[in-house]
């Protein structure tokens, strides 16, 4: 058992917290997580929940695994650590990305490592940059991203990330970042258009941007399969054809960030299999040990590889790399959580028990008033809140209702995750989730909603 309240005046003491009003954690002190088992976690209170978002999207195989710990003790019983710098390596890195390259497309075939989501897309930035300063084009440095996407935390991935609140106060984002529009249909499409209509038109206001940008100044476009964080929008259709048509035109890298959808969230190993995207780079880290370790793994493809391995020789070295960078027990905790992942199919039951989930919430809440869509795929999702559905009329994003909805749901034992920007409540559960454990998903997302629902103010 624990001390609860000590260690919550020790937390508020002692911590800065991310992602949080600084003030609000350290009057009311944080919830504190000490256990979890499966799909559930339990608080220090003794709160016990269904976790309907896997952490921050990244517990797939469920908490409480063993298997984790024990391929780390052995690894750091081993080694522990020793650096990757200057050609030297380690027989657990080794192993992985021999396992990761096998899963990628046949013309990906290198792998750089780190230890977090937002160093995999700096790191493939920097890669663009150094791979066209080595090709001669040390202008092509611009990075097309898209307005509410989150791609990172650090100086130049929360350049990539478009949600207003992570620029703000910063100054950012960097000068080299532009932003391009949101392919979410349902909001941004217009009266009569079609779904294919709406990807073209978004193509093509790419493409102006390009033109407008100068394509000789562009590097890269940046797009997940499902955008996560910033509202779970699903592509529409024919999105990522028009849009690759457009980048091969103007000979601009595609990166490709499965942070979220890779290691089957999506009910594939990766996101670019399901919505066919032939990316030239793909960042990956979450899911690519369950969050049991912080750990990246940044792919390039054998064109970008080609530019690299003639031109560092005589051009400069890739001056680029981290302490951490092909860590013995981090590569080791995903090799144990890969071994998970195929011993026990659960891609497989992603995808299954996904569409179960989907089609439960879809009968459910799919014809409520203030539900304007569900959307998503296999074990990740999001629910749209309408003030007005048949008129297509948001909430006041002020009176929170997402929020209070996630905080009614918590109640009754499921967390789920708000989107304030997106006015969603999301959710990405571990990929062990059971049939049982989705139907008490539903019925905890039903029974909050229409609670908060109820009562609305008019
Ligand atoms: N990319 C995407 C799509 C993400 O959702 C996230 C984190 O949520 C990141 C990158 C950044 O990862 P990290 O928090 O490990 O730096």
């Amino acid at each position: 058992s624990y001390d609860s309240d000590r260690l919550k005046k020790a937390n508020s003491a002692n911590i800065l917290h991310p992602a949080s009003v600084v003030a609000d954690v350290a009057t009311k002190g944080p919830r504190i997580i000490a256990t979890g088992k499966g799909c559930f976690i339990t608080d220090t209170d003794g709160k016990r929940q269904l976790d309907g978002v896997g952490g921050l999207w990244c517990m797939n195989i469920g908490y409480g695994r063993p298997e984790i710990g024990d391929a780390m003790k052995k690894a750091s019983d081993q080694l522990g650590y020793f650096h990757t710098f200057g050609g030297h390596s380690n027989p657990a890195q080794i192993e992985l990305a021999e396992r990761l390259v096998a899963k990628m497309p046949d013309h990906i075939n290198k792998v750089f490592f780190g230890s977090s989501g937002s160093d995999a897309n700096d790191s493939l930035m920097k890669i663009v940059w150094y791979y066209n300063g080595l090709r001669g084009k040390p202008e092509k440095r611009k990075i097309i991203s898209r307005k509410q996407a989150y791609h990172g935390t650090t100086i130049a991935s929360a350049s990539l990330t478009g949600l207003a609140s992570f620029h703000r106060n910063f100054g950012l984002p960097l000068t080299e970042v532009k932003h391009t529009s949101l392919p979410h249909y349902y909001r941004e499409g217009k009266p009569g258009e079609s779904e294919q209509d709406f990807s073209n038109r978004l193509a093509r206001e790419l493409e102006d941007m390009i033109i407008a940008e100068g394509p000789e100044t562009v590097g890269a476009f940046i797009a997940e399969p499902i955008m996560g964080a910033g509202g779970v929008i699903t592509p529409p259709e024919g999105y990522f054809p028009a849009v690759q048509k457009v980048l091969k035109k103007h000979d601009i890298l595609f990166i490709c960030d499965e942070v979220v959808c890779g290691f089957g969230r999506l009910g594939d190993w990766f996101g670019h299999r399901v919505y066919d995207i032939r990316p030239d780079m793909i960042a990956t880290a979450k899911g690519i040990t369950s969050g049991y370790f912080p750990l990246s793994a940044a792919f390039i493809s054998d064109d970008i590889w080609n530019v690299l391995r003639d031109g560092s020789a005589t051009l400069g070295a890739f001056a680029h790399g981290f302490t951490y960078s092909g860590h013995p027990v981090g590569c080791a905790a995903a090799m144990a959580n890969l071994d998970i992942l195929e011993n026990e199919n659960l891609i497989g039951n992603a995808a299954e028990v996904g569409a179960y989930l989907h089609k439960s919430l879809a009968e459910a809440l799919g014809d409520h008033a203030h539900v304007g869509e569900i959307r998503g795929h296999a074990m990740i999702g999001a629910i749209q809140l309408m003030a007005d559905r048949d008129t297509k009329t948001g909430f006041d994003l002020k009176h929170k209702i997402a929020a209070r909805c996630v905080a009614a749901i918590g109640e009754l034992g499921v967390i789920y995750r708000p989107l304030p920007t997106a006015d969603s409540i999301a959710f990405s559960p571990p990929l062990c989730l059971t049939r049982g454990e989705a139907d008490q998903m539903v019925d905890a997302l039903h029974k909050g909603f229409h609670q908060v629902m109820g009562n609305l103010s008019p």
